[in-house]
């Protein structure tokens, strides 16, 4: 099976336990949670029997040890996560708002992730590697976006694949030369996971029709467009498959789209239709929200074709 890695920030994440809490006073928070973008993406795709690796950096502390462990107990590689003494493990903290939008107060760029490089250990990843995944939100600073760029580099020079989420995070994307760290990933890009708006990041044109169109003549093989409750859309140059998501209650929307991408990335590596990729990735990004806490909602394969099985079921 064709092996999967990816590059950035592992991070905890500490949230406030009510809605409309805010951190301009004291309050109740729950966590530490593992995550990081990158790190749910890999995680799920291991948790589905995809081989799949992480390319990161945390200190020698607790937070650092919770994401290793939550990892390689979700069977991903973790051989390329290095562990700095002296420098803290990234963390985010998170607020929901009444309007269900969410705040971060991230550290990541001062953090043990800031520390992110191609070292040994991640070239030995590379060197197994078939494909590779960029998250926006990896690309925090220059030293990170020359890690993507490099990690794209070494897989596309084998003749290997590219995947990329632009999971613009407003609180990241101010960090300076981004946009044009995305344009370049973008043009790398085989497979594109936007959400929302994201997709007219990079396309000046009005409509969803037309956005994709301009993308998919620029070379990308495929765009599938997350839209939350309402399930994702795949667009290839043959046509468009579109599948509802699955009813389930929300606890917490984060990670469902690195579940999601991680799913649909990784059957669309084993080949499989894009009506199956695209139910499969609805699935994980349906039990991701279930859940408080990224990557707590991460399923094995057995229990999400279970999922989808009793949810067909019922429809
Ligand atoms: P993230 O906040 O993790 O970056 P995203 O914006 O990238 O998320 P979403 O569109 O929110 O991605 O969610 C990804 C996928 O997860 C959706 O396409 C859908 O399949 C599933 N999903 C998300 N929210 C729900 C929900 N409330 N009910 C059912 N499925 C959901
Ligand atoms: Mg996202």
């Amino acid at each position: 099976m064709k092996k999967l890695v990816s590059a950035g920030e592992i991070l905890v994440e500490i949230m406030a336990e009510r809605i409309g809490q805010s951190f301009l006073e004291p309050g109740p928070l729950v966590g530490p949670f593992p995550s990081g973008a990158p790190a749910i993406f890999i995680g799920q795709a291991a948790a589905l029997g995809q081989p799949a690796g992480l390319i990161g950096a945390v200190g020698k502390d607790d937070f650092g040890q919770v994401n290793i462990d939550r990892l390689s107990a979700l069977g991903a590689d973790v051989s390329a996560i290095a562990v700095h003494e002296g420098h803290a493990t990234g963390t985010a903290f998170v607020t929901y708002r009444p309007d269900a939008s969410r705040h971060f107060v991230f550290n990541i760029r001062n953090s043990a992730a800031g520390l992110l490089e191609i070292d040994d250990a991640a070239k030995r990843l590379l060197s197994g590697a078939d494909h590779v995944h960029v998250m926006g939100s990896s690309l925090f600073s220059d030293r990170a976006t020359q890690v993507a760029l490099g990690a794209i580099a070494a897989v596309k020079a084998k003749g290997g694949t590219v995947s990329f989420d632009p999971n613009i995070r407003r609180e990241i994307m101010q960090a300076s030369g981004m946009r044009q760290a995305l344009d370049q990933v973008l043009a790398q890009t085989d497979v594109f996971l936007p959400s929302g708006n994201e997709l007219f990041l990079f396309s000046s044109a009005g409509d969803e029709q037309g956005a994709v169109a301009d993308l998919l003549g620029r070379g990308i093989s495929c765009i599938v467009l997350k839209k939350g409750a309402d399930g994702a859309v795949y667009h290839d140059r043959q046509g468009t498959v579109a599948l509802p998501g699955f009813a389930v209650e929300e606890i917490d929307p984060t990670g469902a789209g690195d579940c999601f991408g991680a799913a649909f990335v990784s059957f669309w590596l084993r080949g499989a239709a894009p009506a199956d990729a695209l139910r499969i990735a609805n699935a994980c990004g349906a039990l991701a929200v279930t859940r408080k806490g990224p990557m707590e909602g991460i399923h094995r394969l057995a229990d999400v074709e279970a999922f989808i099985a009793k949810a067909g079921a019922h429809a």
